[in-house]
């Protein structure tokens, strides 16, 4: 379910005002908590650090997220499936021992020790403040050094000349591209964000992605994670990505 904007604009002003009185009991049993939305022209910080929570039990027969993020991305099949983008794929996961299985979106894990920036010679891969990790189209001379470093298969390079753009995301022949996390709605909408993954889970009735400010103890992704834990593929790596995942 999104918000229409006029709901959008007025729920931030509340939250704003709310702001001053972080904590403060309206009523027994009530009590406000803050967000950390971020304004329009405020600068990017370490202040958020944005993350995505997945629960797999609420994953099922379904591929509206990855339907959705092509769509926003301008993603379309230039009839070689083999190259086609995909910046979020399902996968399946199956315990050997046990057969125990589950279906997942994988998707750039936005790692706060990113191998791919390690690798990338020009700089082009880069983590902004607030962790997501990027690349920019104008220095990637397409390597593809950051591909192979990627544990998570999680990024493409565009083979193909492209039409059609879309301009929340430029792309370009010889780049390599990834999961954005969404980034040109989170630079507008800060904490209110939904990325359009999640936005369509929600509309699927599944609901199994949460977005939001892991520095915020307050945040429903921090809330949840309080609640039930989550856990990190290939935490054995290190690189603490800022998507995690439930029910595996
Ligand atoms: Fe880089 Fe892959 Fe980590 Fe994304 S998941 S930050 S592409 S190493
Ligand atoms: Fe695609 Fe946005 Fe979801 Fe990333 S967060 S997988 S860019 S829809």
């Amino acid at each position: 379910m999104s918000e229409n904007k006029d709901n959008q604009v007025s729920r931030r002003q509340f939250m704003v005002a709310a702001g001053a009185v972080a904590g403060m009991t309206i009523a027994p049993g009530v009590i406000l908590n803050t967000v950390s939305a971020k304004a329009a022209d405020d600068a990017v910080s370490n202040k958020n650090r944005w993350g995505m929570l997945i629960d797999t039990t609420k994953c099922n027969d379904c591929s509206a997220c990855v339907d959705a993020c092509n769509d926003e991305h301008g993603l379309k099949s230039l009839g070689r499936p083999e190259t086609d983008a995909q910046w979020i794929r399902k996968v399946t996961i199956k315990d050997k021992k046990t057969d125990f299985k589950r279906e997942l979106p994988l998707m750039c894990q936005h790692c706060e020790n990113p191998p791919c920036v390690d690798v990338c010679p020009t700089g082009a891969s880069f983590k902004r403040e607030d962790g997501i990790v990027l690349v920019d189209k104008h220095i990637c001379i397409g390597c593809r050094y950051c591909m192979m470093a990627c544990p998570y298969k999680a990024r493409n390079f565009i083979h193909e000349t492209l039409t059609e753009q879309l301009s929340v995301a430029p792309r370009g022949k010889g780049t390599v591209e990834a999961c954005t996390m969404c980034v040109h709605r989170i630079d507008k909408d800060g904490a209110y964000a939904k990325t359009a993954c999640q936005e369509a889970c929600i509309k699927s009735g599944h609901n199994a992605i949460t977005f939001g400010d892991l520095n915020d103890p307050n945040s429903n992704i921090s809330q949840k994670i309080k609640e039930h834990g989550s856990t990190k593929i290939r935490a054995d790596l290190g690189l603490n990505p800022a998507v995690s995942y439930q029910g595996i």
